[in-house]
């Protein structure tokens, strides 16, 4: 491994771990993330390769540089996040399996936030309850929308009953730290089937919601029918509407705005996204995931069959599983730090950023931060500089100050 400590030094520990499941029941129309339709019969196979990745990473990680040694020096795991994919086609004990093989790795700290992404149509109650028994305490549901129609549009496997059940599922599971994503800008989709949907979520006090606007991604079933059309279906004012619809009843309801598209009662906001935002490390492991050790980002194999069949290599090598895409310098990681917490409510703090960097933000970019300012886009209360609602809207704006 390169010589890192200069690059490294006043990064965080590792305590967080992504664990990507590319497997779904089908592929929905939008979508253009690393899932595979048709192989659900390999899960079994790729469980004991995880499990068996999870093991020899440490080892990967471990350069022996007390700057760079990630999992030399790191605390046991604050955060797990099973993604995808549909990580609830996975059995209980399949993914007991992987928690095991993460405590015994890098242990699992008491309290540790460990969230299962769950598909509605591949859930029940007695299923919910396994994975809480296998350690999984907070679910993200991805319900998307409680109408029919928008549901069929988007290519979902799941109708509007099927995603209540599962949510009422998952409260008689016993899990209360749930979140419902919710999806906007939905061609056909109209702001009482917007209310209706976040009416159900009220109504059944889900903590947390992830909002997300349709992108219209090239390759997908979804941009052949819309295409460069899609403002014939739904023009950008519409889909801010319901946004902004769905942001105040929300705030109205208690919930925070906590992040540019999530919103959560207080004590709710997911705790292993809030450490992406907070330009922290962490561990990844399974096809195609992305990590950040040190000051690399790196990422997995990106087939099936090429991580599946570098995890069965004796020995397992680790350039055949995983491959560096960058070194990040002290600048990137500066302006890294800026993006990432400009999209949080809580902003970047002075502090936080001396800590980080050993220098004033304000030296770092005062030219840029007083041009935000000017603009009404960035506000400074309480050590910290945060968008303003306006900079909310315009985040973008702010964002290209630092790429
Ligand atoms: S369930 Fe999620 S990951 Fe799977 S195809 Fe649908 S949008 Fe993609």
């Amino acid at each position: 491994m390169a010589d890192l400590s200069a690059v490294t030094a006043g990064i965080p520990s590792v305590s967080s771990a992504y664990i990507h499941i590319p497997f779904c029941v089908r592929k929905c129309a939008y979508c253009d993330f690393l899932s595979f339709p048709s192989c659900v019969d390999q899960i079994g196979e790729y469980v004991d390769a995880v499990c068996n990745e999870v093991l020899l990473a440490k080892k990967w990680f471990s350069s022996g540089d007390s700057d760079t040694d990630a999992a030399g020096s790191q605390a046991p795991l604050r955060t797990i996040y099973f993604g995808g994919g549909t990580p609830s086609l996975l059995s209980p004990s399949q993914v007991g399996r992987i928690l095991e093989a993460l405590s015994k790795a890098y242990g699992i700290s008491e309290g540790c936030e460990i969230t299962l992404e769950a598909n509605p149509g591949t859930v029940d109650e007695e299923k919910l309850s396994g994975f809480r028994e296998a350690g999984i305490n907070r679910l993200s549901i991805g319900i998307q929308s409680l109408d029919d129609s928008v549901l069929k549009t988007l290519g979902r496997i799941h109708d509007a009953e099927t995603a209540k059940r599962a949510v009422i599922d998952a409260k008689a599971a016993g899990f209360s730290n749930i979140s419902c994503d919710m999806m906007l800008g939905i061609p056909g989709q109209t702001m009482k089937s917007v209310q209706d949907t976040l009416s159900f979520f009220l109504e059944k006090e889900i903590p947390h919601i992830s909002l997300y606007s349709l992108i219209l991604e090239e390759g997908t079933p979804m941009y052949a029918r819309y295409g460069g059309d899609i403002e014939k279906y739904v023009t950008q004012e519409e889909d801010r509407e319901m946004y902004h619809l769905v942001i105040s009843a929300l705030k109205e309801n208690g919930f925070i705005h906590y992040e540019i598209s999530n919103m959560a009662r207080p004590g709710f906001e997911s705790r292993h996204n809030s450490m992406y935002w907070r330009a922290e490390p962490y561990y990844a492991f399974g096809v195609g995931a992305h990590y950040y050790i040190g000051s690399e980002r790196g990422r997995h194999a990106e087939t099936l069959d090429e991580y599946l069949s570098a995890m069965k290599n004796s020995p397992v090598k680790k350039e055949d599983v995983l491959f560096t895409e960058e070194i990040l310098s002290e600048e990137d990681r500066k302006k890294e730090f800026m993006m990432l917490g400009f999209r949080t409510r809580s902003g970047v703090g002075e502090q936080a950023f001396f800590q980080r960097f050993k220098v004033n933000v304000e030296s770092a970019f005062g030219a840029e931060i007083e041009k935000e300012i000017k603009a009404g886009l960035v506000e400074f209360s309480d050590g910290a500089y945060r968008l303003t609602e306006k900079g909310f809207d315009l985040a973008n704006q702010v964002f290209m100050d630092y790429v």
